[in-house]
């Protein structure tokens, strides 16, 4: 069989560990050599034309002259030929969440006979890919299917090496000849300034008039599964899903605990260091690595950096793994629930705000002055958490992350969040202080009492709750491994933003009318804590009492992706997202459109992978198994020897597979109709019908894993794709 195949070279595989050492090849020197970085600009470009360009990228003034984008042009042209680079190409995320590239040679013919390097600043600014096949859910008809790239100089441009060359990438956004976004940078962008300009606001009450930026910073820690290519290869499923959707549960699993921080096998290690290599080359601060949870799978996590370059280096980090895993024969597995019964992979979105000025906002000062500003901007974000629910909940909505939000491995669907002790003691201090007891005393005093110190959780506590604050950063926990993580902090910008506005209003006309900050402060917080205290739970967010309990509280519980799509567009969405100019009404009704259209085909996909493996692969194994068994009870028969216990098997087996075919056939039938109405409805159609169908086919399926002989299955089995290293 293609299984034993599979097992066979791997044995007799020798992988070469040696492709890069550091001893001769120091990593340090490695760090942004493939970075046209702020340096190498600093170096290459006349100064008048190297100050312009950095007043855009650090204070976001427009780059209007023509002559400074030709002459950042010529110089990124220079240096890529430096590097090998042949190409140049327009970097850009569709709605896919993939990123999209399409390559232009650097030489233009100079018509007698030869051919010129050029690259113009036009040509840097502005692309026109033939992007017709993108979705745009209805924002861009065929007819003027163009849709345009525009350069994003926030985000460096780089090179990426091939194996004969290299090509220049230029990061950036996508929209349509109407301005409407098609992509997940624009919305991102307009997000983060969005909340400059609200944080800035409070920044100015507390006196600070030097900052002139605030950015959202995230650090991303992203899980993956590395398994042996040969298994994929023999799993249709893997190869063209991402995820097996057969697979009886393997004797060992993860119960042992033994892989979560455990020695990392050497053929992964060499493969992850070859993977930081690549990152450090591309300047992508990688920091850390480790085994996770589930057999297989590992984490990489960065030093945080402002959004828009996080998620830029977060869609890098996850190709540099896929190909640099190619390298070492492993195949790079990072859909949400590769296998079931086991964990899932997730993202971790630390998430803070900074200043241009290097201050975390989130980080509680030493002093009062400092606490008071702290409160401020914490109590926002839990009074936009508070707010907004379900628009957090909808931002990690997909057919792959449902098999793993409240899957006891990840937080649930319902989206609460952990203070920890300490601070939920000083946000209780804080609420209780507008009583004015005087009795008590020891309330917290806004601008006068010191916070105590808050530890930095050290990660891992409390893994059960979606959204929790860490020491001086929010973790949001619920975001799938495979997602951009750009739409979740597009809504992590736009709710606290909006958060700050109505703070930055409330106590700017409080301290006009000749109110002490702090004292405005005092009064104002209080108020808020207690309107936004139903989202906050410090339990344990995996047991049945928390279900019960948030439901007491309201809390709205989307169990599933459909169940979350509407609500991108209901009313106060749509206001939401128009007051802050991140997304317009229409923006979000295509990507409603595009959500619910992305889920069907994912699971249609599926379905018919599952119909296909059942037909092709399964069902000949078990047909010949039968027979086999069939051929022995007839044996026995004949030879006039009791076969009760054989012809019980045989009776089972029969059984088994005649459910399995039943179900087969029901799946078929069911994935086969298309169901009336839009993608939404289509969408529900696809989780009310098809999905319970291809459960009930995978309990059969799986129970014939169990029972056919070893030597005829054909499908690599949990326990040698999760073991076999
Ligand atoms: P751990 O959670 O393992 O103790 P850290 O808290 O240091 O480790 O970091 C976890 C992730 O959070 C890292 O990617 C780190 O860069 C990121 N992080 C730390 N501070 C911030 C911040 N201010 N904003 C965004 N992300 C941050
Ligand atoms: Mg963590």
């Amino acid at each position: 069989t293609a299984r034993q195949k599979a097992i066979d070279a791997i044995a007799n595989t020798e992988y070469d560990l040696n492709q890069l050492d550091f001893r001769t090849n120091q990593l340090k020197d490695l760090f942004g050599v493939n970075v046209f970085s702020e340096e190498v600009q600093k170096a290459r470009l006349p100064k008048p034309v190297f100050k312009a360009l950095q007043n855009t990228i650090k204070k976001g003034a427009q780059l209007t002259d023509p002559a400074v984008a030709d002459a950042v042009a010529s110089a990124m042209k220079d240096w890529a030929l430096e590097h090998g680079a042949t190409h140049y190409t327009h970097l850009f995320q569709p709605m896919t969440g993939l990123t999209a590239e399409k390559h232009d040679s650097f030489l233009s013919p100079t018509g007698t006979g030869s051919a010129l390097a050029e690259f113009s600043g036009k040509e840097l600014v502005k692309g026109e890919p033939d992007a017709s096949s993108f979705p745009s859910g209805g924002i861009r008809a065929t007819f003027e299917a163009r849709g345009y790239t525009g350069w994003d100089p926030t985000s460096p441009a780089y090179i990426r090496e091939n194996p004969n060359g290299a090509t220049l990438v230029i990061p950036t956004v996508f929209v349509s000849w109407t301005g409407e976004a098609l992509d997940k940078k624009t919305p991102l962008l307009r997000s983060m300034e969005a909340l400059s300009i609200q944080a800035l606001r409070i920044l100015k009450l507390f006196g600070n008039t030097e900052v002139k930026k605030v950015f959202t910073t995230v650090g991303p820690e992203q899980e993956y599964f590395l398994i042996d290519k040969n298994f994929l290869y023999s799993r249709p499923d893997l190869l063209n899903c991402g995820r097996t959707v057969f697979g009886a549960k393997p004797p060992k699993g993860q119960e042992l605990e033994d892989q979560y921080f455990g020695t990392i096998p050497e053929r992964v290690l060499a493969c992850m260091a070859d993977c930081e290599a690549e990152m450090f080359k591309l300047g992508i601060p990688v920091k850390t690595r480790h085994n996770e949870v589930a057999p297989s799978q590992y984490e990489i996590a960065p030093i945080f950096e402002d959004s828009n370059l996080a998620t830029d280096h977060n869609q890098l980090t996850m190709d540099v793994i896929r190909r640099t895993a190619e390298k070492y024969g492993l195949a790079c597995l990072l859909h949400e629930k590769p296998f079931a019964g086991i964990n899932g992979s997730g993202k971790h979105n630390n998430w803070s705000m900074s200043t241009d000025t290097g201050e975390n906002l989130l980080n509680p000062g030493d002093n009062p002055h400092d606490n008071a500003q702290f409160l401020v901007y914490c109590v926002a974000v839990i009074r936009a958490v508070a707010k907004y629910p379900e628009l957090l909940r909808v931002s990690v909505a997909s057919a792959g992350n449902d098999h793993r939000l409240g899957a006891n491995e990840a937080p649930p669907a319902i989206i609460s969040i952990f203070l920890g002790d300490q601070l939920q003691d000083v946000m209780d201090q804080l609420e209780r202080s507008d009583l004015k007891s005087t009795k008590q005393g020891g309330f917290m005093e806004v601008g006068v009492s010191i916070l105590p110190k808050l530890p930095r959780d050290a990660g891992d506590r409390n893994r059960t709750s979606p959204f929790a604050f860490t020491g001086n950063k929010f973790e949001f926990r619920a975001v799938g491994s495979f997602f951009s993580i750009g739409g979740p902090n597009v809504v992590l910008n736009t709710i606290v933003a909006e958060s700050l506005d109505y703070i930055a209003t409330e106590l700017e006309k409080a301290t006009k009318g000749g109110k002490d900050l702090n004292k405005a402060i005092q009064e104002l917080l209080p108020p808020i804590l207690k309107e936004s205290k139903k989202v906050v739970f410090n339990g344990d967010g995996y047991s049945e009492e928390w279900h019960k309990e948030a439901e007491k509280r309201g809390l709205p519980n989307l169990k599933s992706s459909t169940d979350a799509f509407p609500v991108l567009i209901r009313k106060d969405s749509v206001e939401l997202f128009g007051k802050y100019k991140v997304l317009t009404e229409r923006e979000l009704q295509s990507r409603y459109f595009i959500y619910a259209e992305k889920y069907v085909k994912e699971v249609a996909i599926e379905a018919n992978m599952m119909v296909m493996m059942a037909k092709t692969m399964i069902l000949p194994a078990a047909l010949r198994y039968q027979a086999e068994v069939a051929a022995a009870v007839n044996a026995t028969k004949a030879a006039g020897v009791d076969n009760a216990a054989q012809l019980e098997h045989l009776k089972d087996l029969t059984g088994v597979l005649s459910k399995f075919q039943a179900a087969t056939k029901a799946l078929d039938d069911a994935a086969g109709h298309h169901a009336e109405g839009d993608a939404y409805a289509h969408a529900k159609y696809m989780k009310d019908s098809v999905i319970p169908k291809m459960a009930e086919l995978r309990t059969f399926g799986d129970k014939l894993e169990t029972m056919v002989a070893d030597d005829l299955w054909p499908l690599p089995t949990y326990r040698e794709m999760l073991f076999i290293k």
